[in-house]
Order: C-alpha cells, then sequence, then structure tokens
C-alpha cells in the first residue's frame, strides 16, 4: 500500500493526517530523514513557509526533500506548502529565513499575493475536472505568477492560477484541509 507522509515541522499537519486517513491511506507524520525516506509521497502543509523552511534547516531535511522531488516523489501543497514547492518564490521573506523553494513544479508564486491576514477570504471557484465548483479557504494566500510549459492550471482566482499541477505534483494556494470536501485530497490520492 501507498504510503504517503505528512511534512510534519508547522502548520495543519493534523487535518491533512485526518484527510488522508479518512480516505483509507496509510499516512505518516514525517519529520526526520529517515521518515522522509519510508513514504511514497509526501503533503506539505498550509502554515508558514517561512517557518517551515527554518525547520527544514533545522532538521536537515531541506536538500533530501529537494532530492526526493527531483527524483519524481508525488507530492501536494496547500498554501504554504505550494510556496515550498515552486522553483522561485516572489516576496520569499527576510534573507537567511526566506522560504525555500524545494521545485516540483516549474512556477513561480507569490508568497501573501492576496494581500495580509485580513484579506484572507473564501470563494466557490470552478476546478478543472470536478464537476461541482470547490469551497475554497484562502488564508494568506499565494497565488501563481508564471507556469513552465509541462504546467496543467486546474483553478485560478483574481485572475492568477491558483490550483496547479505537474505530472504527479499537486498545489492549491486554498486549504481543502480545513473544509470537510476531500475531492482535492482524493484527486492526489488517484494521481499516486
Ligand atoms: N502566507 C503564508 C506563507 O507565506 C502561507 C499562509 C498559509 O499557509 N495559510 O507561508
Amino acid at each position: 500500500m501507498t504510503r504517503v507522509g505528512v511534512l510534519a515541522l508547522q502548520g495543519d499537519v493534523r487535518e491533512h493526517l485526518a484527510a488522508l486517513t479518512e480516505l483509507g491511506v496509510d499516512a505518516q507524520a514525517v519529520r526526520r530523514p529517515g521518515e522522509l525516506g519510508a513514504v511514497d509521497a509526501l503533503i506539505l502543509p498550509g502554515g508558514e513557509s517561512t517557518a517551515i523552511s527554518n525547520l527544514l534547516r533545522a532538521f536537515d531535511l531541506a536538500e533530501p526533500l529537494r532530492a526526493r522531488l527531483s527524483d519524481g516523489m508525488p507530492a501536494y501543497g496547500s498554501c504554504a506548502g505550494m510556496i515550498l514547492l515552486a522553483t522561485e518564490i516572489l516576496d520569499a521573506g527576510a534573507e537567511g529565513r526566506a522560504a525555500l523553494p524545494l521545485g516540483g513544479i516549474d512556477m513561480a508564486v507569490r508568497r501573501n499575493a492576496f494581500g495580509r491576514q485580513v484579506d484572507s477570504f473564501e470563494a466557490d471557484l470552478d476546478f478543472a475536472g470536478l464537476d461541482s465548483p470547490v469551497h475554497a479557504v484562502f488564508i494568506r494566500a499565494p497565488w501563481v505568477e508564471r507556469v513552465g510549459p509541462g504546467v496543467q492550471v486546474l483553478a485560478t482566482a483574481a485572475g492568477h492560477p491558483v490550483a496547479v499541477r505537474q505530472g504527479q505534483v499537486l498545489a492549491t494556494s486554498f486549504h481543502p484541509e480545513v473544509t470537510g470536501d476531500r475531492r482535492i485530497h482524493r484527486l492526489f490520492v488517484e494521481m499516486l
């Protein structure tokens, strides 16, 4: 059975583990390089991409994770997780503490693109391949400013991509883990 990890350094780890468990997936928290080596795919949760990046550096996980992604490990990132899966981060944060672009999807992502915490919002979005809109929760969310040729845009908001896929790597600016709708997690699980 495919084992799916959830990067468990900071953010809404518990919500992603619960979503996977609800779908009958063998889900595992990942904090150490050895735990990363034991999973077949990984979810990078929402949270704060700079905080997660600092912990990735502190736990010696940044390079192993970059290597797994470049070897083609399937991954899904929501919000902060989307930022980390980019090849380029705009407004990445202060030097030395900036969010780390780990790769996975050939895209440039702008942090906090929709504004500050008070500009958080919810919207019903058309999502490619789903037959009814997704109720999307955006919390100090990023948007995508550039995608490479292999990247499929699955949903947009305010004229920018907010859900994208390249091969077996999926990313959303919003947080399906905080709603009861499991269709995005199911899409990821079906990609594996
Ligand atoms: N603004 C956050 C960041 O830069 C992301 C917010 C979120 O994950 N809800 O990482």
